[in-house]
């Protein structure tokens, strides 16, 4: 089960590249953006057009209200950007 952990953790941090830690000039709503939640570790997209809510409820994206943030505080959520498949 650990190990199964470990192996998940490392494939993810290969599909996505570190950029920052909260908002700088407010969040950039890109498709290839995501948002990880630092609850459960769920990575949301931040494409402007869908909303979605992480798994444990911290994190959440209403497009129609244009709203995006974490229970936990913004300054709490990390920002990667997914690269391209090889
Ligand atoms: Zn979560």
């Amino acid at each position: 089960m650990l190990l199964d952990k470990i192996m998940k953790k490392r494939k993810s941090s290969l599909q996505y590249q570190y950029l920052q830690t909260g908002p700088k000039n407010g969040w950039a709503m890109k498709s290839d953006l995501y948002a990880k939640c630092p609850q459960c570790g769920y990575y949301m997209s931040l494409d402007p057009t869908q909303s979605d809510e992480c798994p444990c409820g911290n994190l959440f994206k209403d497009c129609n209200f244009g709203r995006f943030g974490a229970r936990t505080g913004d300054e709490t959520i990390e920002i990667y950007r997914k690269k391209k498949a090889l």
